[in-house]
């Protein structure tokens, strides 16, 4: 749900990000495009690459910026290609539980009403 309102409807604030990021090493992808199927921030692409040491010629390439750090990419690589690196910036905590996680969306969405109308 959380990712339909974030892809279907640009709610950015119904996601929250962790203190990770993948990282993926192209010389060890063999371009199975798993990686990019299983990805729910659509972050991954799957592109061909002369960094490529596999028959396919492509490698998975990550837009960073996109990566919540949810590691579900990682966890099924079979080639172990990509790393889950701490995030260089302040920590973030995420919610403990569904209601704060509402009552922070609340918020957000509050801030944002309250910007909008003293443009
Ligand atoms: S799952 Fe691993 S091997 Fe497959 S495309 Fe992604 S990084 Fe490459
Ligand atoms: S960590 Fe999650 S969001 Fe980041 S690339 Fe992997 S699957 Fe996508």
């Amino acid at each position: 749900m959380w990712f339909k309102a974030y892809h279907e409807f640009g709610h950015e604030g119904s996601i929250d990000r962790s203190n990770y990021r993948a990282e993926i090493e192209p010389d060890r992808c063999k371009g199975c495009g798993l990686c990019a199927k299983r990805c729910p921030m659509e972050a991954i692409q799957l592109v061909e690459s002369e960094q490529a040491t596999n028959k396919l010629g492509k490698v998975a390439v990550l837009e960073t910026e996109k990566c919540i750090g949810c590691g579900v990419c990682a966890y099924k690589c079979p080639t172990q290609s990509i790393q889950l690196l701490k995030r260089d910036e302040e920590e973030t905590v995420p919610p403990e539980d569904q209601r704060q996680f509402g009552m922070r969306w609340a918020e957000e969405m509050m801030l944002a009403h309250r910007g909008k109308s003293e443009i």
